[in-house]
């Protein structure tokens, strides 16, 4: 078994990665099994970037191969802001409410109810020797006003999919069908077996 240490604090993502690799060999650790560590600093101007960064600072910090990802929401109306600022966009503590209420409030200043809009999600793997091995998710679909659900998190009571429901609205099996980070999840899932078969990528 090929042990991964997962550069998150999310336990939910944690869980998320062991479900789409259960078929691989590999053992997921989480970054707590290594004590204390610096944090990587995440200065990339894209997802992928900053998902390559995490992955080899945790790589290179644990001695252990490595799976990182970064996600965010791009607006068309906000010329593809928060991106890679989502977590933060309403300042360095700011949580979920605050974020959605400079969303909102961004749309308001542009006299506009809703806006075109996608999640992203990047994932970098670096294993011991250096090499990495990408993959990317997106959904699309519209940003709005108006809140509706009580499900997942984030910017998800306000981003609607074509079908007309937010992504609040869907059961976390739904939500994983759709969402930009089931789909760059199942990528890494194919690239990860032919990596480790010794295949190229
Ligand atoms: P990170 O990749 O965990 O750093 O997430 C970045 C930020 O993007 C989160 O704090 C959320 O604001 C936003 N985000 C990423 N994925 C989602 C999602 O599936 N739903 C809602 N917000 C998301």
């Amino acid at each position: 078994m090929k042990k991964i240490v997962v550069a998150t604090k999310n336990p939910g993502k944690v869980r998320e990665m062991m479900n789409a690799f259960r078929d691989l060999p590999v053992t997921l650790l989480p970054l707590s099994e290594f004590g204390p560590l610096p944090e990587a600093v995440e200065d990339g101007k894209t997802f992928a970037e900053n998902a390559a960064i995490k992955a080899r600072f945790y790589m290179r910090e644990t001695g252990t191969a490595c799976l990182a990802d970064d996600s965010g929401l791009s607006v068309e109306a906000l010329g593809g802001a928060p991106g890679v600022h989502s977590a933060r966009f309403a300042g360095w503590h700011a949580d979920d409410d605050a974020n959605n209420e400079k969303l909102l409030s961004e749309l308001r200043r542009l006299g506009l109810t809703e806006s075109p809009a996608a999640y992203h999600c990047a994932l970098a793997f670096c294993d011991t020797d250096g090499i990495i091995v990408t993959a990317h998710g997106s959904c699309p679909g519209v940003v709005r006003l108006t809140a509706k659900g009580s499900g997942g998190f984030g910017y998800d009571p306000y981003f609607y999919l074509e079908s007309g429901r937010s992504m609040a609205e869907l059961s976390l099996t739904e939500k994983d069908a759709v969402s930009h980070r089931g789909a760059a999840l199942r990528e890494m899932a194919e690239r990860l077996a032919s990596h480790l078969k010794g295949g190229k990528e």
